[in-house]
């Protein structure tokens, strides 16, 4: 198997991958949190441990994906006091929480569908395993690395930071951590500032709460993520992903939580992917430039002059080296998607270059191929591996201007470089959108509402609400007016 070297966010440098059972890779990555709709800051993360466990399934490893989803315990501004996320939006819109779970679970699966990313293996839910995060308050008590406090347990972060040391994994010292945080008022049940909450009280408007030995209330945000990656990849695996911005306190505490209970971390390799900006500015909802997936699809947003393809937005994202900020602009995807139209265009045309027996095998295209299988091991580094598949764009390009004959191994060579590693690692997909399925679309479409218009007609008007709804489920928009009958997709 050809060796994998990935940057440790632990160590702080670049090691050698080796698993801990082979050719199992048991990989954990915090998923999303399910209160809006999913935004351009989940595509990265997604696609980025997408193209890592392709590549580790191309290269003959077994890949145990784990991604949960966080639908309890997550309070406003990633701390210990505010409301819920989940229940904020659930009261906002008079739901029950778990209907703001399903419809935002349904929307980030339909987003990651559409941008080609494989689903995990296992996607647990945080308010699923209530009883597992339960034993590991009980486990991380017993070893004395936290107290219990008005019905609350709270992790004892100056206690651990004596026998261990928090901050090891996010770089922070805990003394700048200490003078940088508000000293506590007289009304929070922790001992200290940095002390942070495994199991929360519930007040008695607080919806999503459960039985506990410590009184009815919810888990810590933190704690989901300990016991989940636990229970299904064991208490020592490989890989543990996320984003930049969940390393500090996020991932800190998932560390320190482990080590407190077990007296080590059980994460081989922590990797995190680096954060997306708008225009050079930080996406946010308060600045105004917070662009859902959706409106990046069918170009609703005033920052953009057209819709997008998800394939655009996945290359956009592939041009980037997962460790560095990408700046995202308007301009940059058009880039993007003029880049992806040549790779496309080359790999529908190499069929047209043609093959005999007898013309000279072309050694460089299997140097390519190593160029970038060296790349992509290299710490995940697709910018490194497009280049050299332009590479091969340029050398198809010329053997059609030149009309070469070309080698029937230069032909296989090609499909790889341009079909499957495109398309099966990087999660491409290479054909080009077909004007011609446009144009079936909207005779399809015309067949359609011109049998809604006969069932209408004859005032059976379950017949055309039935089709309105089936059109609906398809994220097909009929709208009733004067003029007729018009649609539109999105
Ligand atoms: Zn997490």
């Amino acid at each position: 198997m050809q060796p994998i070297h990935l940057f440790n966010t632990l160590s702080r440098k670049k090691e050698l991958f080796t698993p801990l059972h082979p050719p199992l890779v048991g990989m954990y990555v915090c998923g999303p949190t399910v209160y809006g709709d999913p935004h351009l800051g989940h595509a990265r993360p997604a696609i980025t441990y997408d193209v890592l466990v392709r590549l580790f399934r191309s290269l003959g490893y077994k890949v145990r994906y784990v991604r949960n989803i966080t639908d309890v315990g997550h309070l406003e501004n990633d701390a210990d006091e505010g409301e819920d996320k989940v229940a904020k939006k659930a009261r906002l819109e008079q739901l029950e929480p778990m209907e703001v779970v399903q419809h935002y679970t349904l929307r980030f699966h339909e987003a990651m569908r559409l941008l080609n990313t494989l689903p995990p293996n296992i996607e647990p839910r945080a308010s699923g395993h209530i009883i597992e995060q339960i034993e590991l308050v009980k486990e991380i008590l017993a070893s004395g690395y936290a107290y219990e406090s008005g019905g609350s347990v709270y992790f004892d972060v100056e206690a651990y930071d004596k026998k261990y040391h928090y901050g090891q994994l996010s770089g922070r010292v805990i003394e700048d951590l200490q003078s940088n945080t508000r000293a506590l008022d007289g009304q929070s049940q922790k001992r200290a500032p940095l002390d942070f909450a495994l199991w929360k009280q519930a007040s008695p408007e607080h919806i999503m709460r459960w039985p506990s030995p410590w009184g009815e209330g919810f888990p810590g945000w933190h704690l989901e993520c300990s016991a989940m990656s636990a229970k299904y990849l064991g208490d020592d695996f490989d890989i543990h992903g996320g984003g930049l911005d969940l390393l500090f306190p996020h991932h800190e505490c998932e560390w320190a939580q482990n080590t407190a209970a077990r007296g080590r971390g059980g994460v081989g390799y922590w990797m995190h992917n680096n954060l997306i900006t708008i225009n050079g500015q930080k996406m946010g909802k308060s600045l105004g430039n917070f662009i859902t997936l959706e409106e990046l699809f069918t170009g609703a947003h005033k920052l953009l002059t057209q819709p997008f393809s998800p394939m655009a937005i996945r290359f956009f994202i592939l041009q980037a080296h997962y460790r560095s900020t990408l700046d995202f602009s308007n301009d940059a995807l058009i880039a993007a998607e003029k880049g992806l139209k040549r790779l496309q265009s080359a790999a529908k045309a190499i069929v047209e270059i043609p093959v005999h027996p007898a013309a000279v095998a072309a050694p460089e295209l299997q140097k390519y191929k190593e160029e970038v299988f060296n790349a992509l091991c290299d710490d995940l580094n697709t910018p490194i591996a497009l280049a050299h598949l332009f590479e091969v764009v340029r050398w198809v390009n010329t053997a059609i201007d030149k009309k070469e004959t070309i080698h029937p191994d230069d032909r296989a060579a090609l499909d790889t470089l341009l079909t499957s590693i495109p398309a099966e690692i990087l999660g491409l997909c290479m054909k080009e959108q077909d004007a011609s399925d446009e144009e079936a679309l909207n005779g399809l479409m015309e067949m359609i509402l011109e049998t809604r218009a006969q069932a209408k007609a004859r005032k059976d008007y379950a017949a055309s609400d039935a089709i309105r709804n089936r059109l609906a489920a398809l994220r097909i928009k009929i709208k009733d007016t004067k003029e007729g009958v018009s649609w539109e997709r999105g």
